[in-house]
């Protein structure tokens, strides 16, 4: 490029940046994720995509766009770390049945035409990202990050695992043999260590931005090696991808430990040991829980049964890792039909957490600050500060003392610096 050139274009870029336009956030309450407590008072400064500053009496532009959110409390947009935007199931069904009408019944128009619904269901629940970890058939999810990410349908930001890399059978039972191929289309199966390697390099090539694994492929009972996700974890790593791992029984979850994983996700029979080891490794927890009240819609069991159930293993093993200070983010694995949009439906695991003890300001940590962490982008999502995505939301009521009411009041979403959903 000829010098004068490269000076327009230099003066034109000054230029036409410094004109973006200012929004100023007036806000009751913030909730600053970083301190873990509440401000008040804030005045938060918006230009472009970015947060620009948060303070008191802020100066601004005379054309800046004032917005009153005195009477509400603002919040980081929230991170939804487990989800399945292609994937629904009914009440009464299974994934081996779901996945294979999904891939031989509904093909992938239809499939990610339903996914793009459900997105704009998580920016109305006040979730301005999601983490999205498999049975999205072959690179679906990248698909759907895309259109969101150039304008072409509504949607919060998607970070995508591409297949979820297992060993035979995926997490499909009762296949006849002769049409296991069929699996290949939501799985990426592996064979061996080299095989296992090869997994992870296909799926960063074909746009995931982190890597799930099956530790276990429950409800089928096999389980990759420690060899072979020792080797999934050491090929992430070396290009800067995370891993995390689908871990329900005790020895998935100590034998992906052992394999240095950075998450695992479930955990329903996890020990007090591997909590401890989990602490002292920085390894995330990945809670997908349900409520009571979606337990007894999903079981059909009586309600006393569903309080004993949580009570000896749900909530004693979130107790657990709350008590061994387990780096614990927020993810519901809402896959399930209840008959109310997903975002919403999704948001109940945070209920899950407040039933099991966990108190507002670290349920609310655990779906902005830490969940951002453990997506590396610690000061760019989950935190109201400079410099951070402009992704705001707003509640009504008091998080604090009614958290369960309030945090279902979004008044207010903004993402990406841009107005989803404006006060009336
Ligand atoms: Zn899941």
């Amino acid at each position: 490029m000829r010098p004068l050139i490269t000076l327009f274009f230099i003066v034109f870029w000054v230029f036409s940046h410094g004109q973006e336009k200012q929004i100023l956030i007036k806000a009751g309450k913030v909730f600053d994720s970083e301190q873990k407590k509440f401000l008040t008072n804030q005045e938060i400064l918006v230009q472009g995509n970015l947060i620009k500053e948060i303070g008191t009496k802020l100066s601004v532009q005379k054309e800046t766009t004032i917005i009153d959110l005195t009477n509400y409390t603002v919040l980081p947009g929230l991170i939804e770390s487990h989800m399945h935007l292609l994937y629904l199931e009914p009440m009464k069904s299974n994934l081996t049945l779901e996945n294979l009408k999904m891939i031989t019944m509904e093909g992938d128009g239809l499939r990610i035409l339903r996914a793009s619904k459900r997105a704009k269901t998580f920016l109305d629940a006040g979730i301005t990202t999601v983490k999205d970890l498999g049975n999205s058939g072959q690179f679906l999810d990248v698909a759907l990050k895309m259109a969101i990410n150039e304008g072409t349908i509504e949607g919060p930001r998607l970070f995508v695992s591409g297949p979820i890399i297992s060993s035979v059978g995926g997490q499909m039972p009762g296949m006849n043999k002769k049409y296991d191929h069929l699996i290949s289309e939501e799985y990426r199966i592996v064979k061996d260590v080299e095989d296992a390697k090869l997994a992870v390099q296909e799926n960063i090539t074909y746009g995931a931005d982190l890597i799930k694994i099956c530790a276990d492929n429950t409800p089928n009972n096999t389980s990759l090696s420690i060899e072979q996700m020792k080797a999934i974890v050491e090929t992430a790593h070396r290009y800067n991808k995370k891993v995390t791992a689908h871990a329900t029984g005790e020895k998935a979850i100590s034998d992906a430990i052992i394999a240095g994983v950075d998450g695992i996700e479930h955990g329903y029979q996890l020990p007090e040991s591997s909590a401890r080891l989990m602490a002292k490794k920085g390894i995330y927890f990945v809670p997908t829980d349900l409520t009571a009240e979606l337990l007894m819609n999903y079981s059909g069991m009586p309600k006393e049964a569903v309080t004993k159930y949580l009570e000896n293993s749900q909530f004693k093993r979130l107790r657990s890792a709350m008590k061994e200070n387990v780096k614990i983010v927020a993810g519901s694995d809402n896959y399930i039909d209840f008959g109310i949009p997903q975002g919403e439906a999704a948001k109940r695991v945070l209920v899950a957490y407040h039933q099991a003890g966990m108190s507002p300001i670290d349920i609310l940590t655990s779906c902005t600050k830490t969940a951002s962490e453990f997506l590396s982008l610690p000061d760019k999502l989950g935190v109201i500060k400079k410099d951070a995505f402009a992704d705001i939301i707003a509640v009504e009521g008091d998080l604090e003392n009614e958290f369960d009411k309030s945090i279902f009041q979004i008044r207010f979403v903004m993402t990406n610096g841009k107005i989803y959903k404006e006060v009336k």
